[in-house]
């Protein structure tokens, strides 16, 4: 018999570990839809810049989330107020206030209701820092992936297209720590593994071997429960 959550696969874990790259390569292995919520915060994220809003006033940013709309069109580019922002999401300076706006109630309750909406029809696989704990918690295959800080500050440095300096390796590794830091003390669903997620440590692990060894353990899963 189906349950709500069988058709859904979360991928959580902290930042420059490289979960949107395997959950989209996941995703299209399997068939299924890749959910990206950090790009929704990082959206979120976008409109307060360009509306220069107050973080600390929570009546004027709940009037903002209230006049905002968050969708991804079907290549999965993330719709901000029906404009395509998935470029402009992608710089230092929207990372690190997406991380800020991410420890505000409202936006997460704003964010996680549209997510929860999307994966109503399944055939997802969602990633994030809450998907497992928090937004589906029903979800049948759950991973936290995670890598020690010298991984990922490497991983996000190649990514980066930054100079080739030690100070900026440096600059990432402290920005990194600082995403950490805000992720997991956060009040509101912080960043850890659900008591009944596979927890991979993918530091000396490629790519192509987390994506297959989630592929597999997906199959093995739903074919001992059909
Ligand atoms: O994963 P990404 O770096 O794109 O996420 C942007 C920010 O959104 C992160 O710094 C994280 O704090 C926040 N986030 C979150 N919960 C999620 C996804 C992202 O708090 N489910």
């Amino acid at each position: 018999m189906k349950r709500d959550g069988d058709n859904i696969v979360t991928i959580d874990g902290p930042s420059g570990v490289g979960k949107s790259t395997i959950a989209r390569q996941v995703a299209e292995l399997l068939g299924f839809w890749c959910l990206d919520t950090g790009a929704m915060y990082r959206a979120v994220a976008l409109k307060a810049d360009e509306a220069a809003a107050d973080l600390g006033d929570s009546v004027a940013l709940s009037m903002l989330l209230s006049e905002t709309t968050v969708e991804f069109d079907p290549a999965g580019s993330v719709l901000l107020d029906r404009r395509d922002v998935s470029k402009l999401i992608r710089t230092e300076r929207i990372s690190s206030l997406s991380s800020r706006l991410a420890e505000l109630g409202e936006v997460r309750e704003f964010l996680v209701g549209i997510q929860r909406k999307i994966g109503e029809s399944g055939n997802i696989v969602a990633e994030g820092r809450d998907m497992g704990t928090y937004v589906f918690p029903g979800a049948k295959y759950k991973f936290y992936l995670d890598a020690t800080v010298a991984e990922r500050t490497k991983r996000r440095f190649h990514q980066s297209g930054r100079g080739d300096s030690e100070a900026s390796l440096l600059d990432v590794e402290a920005e990194l720590r600082e995403r950490d830091r805000r992720d997991t003390l956060r009040a509101e669903n912080p960043l850890r593994p659900a008591p009944d997620a596979v927890i991979m440590d993918t530091t000396r692990m490629s790519a192509e071997q987390v994506i297959s060894s989630i592929v597999l353990r997906v199959k093995d899963i739903s074919l001992l429960h059909d």
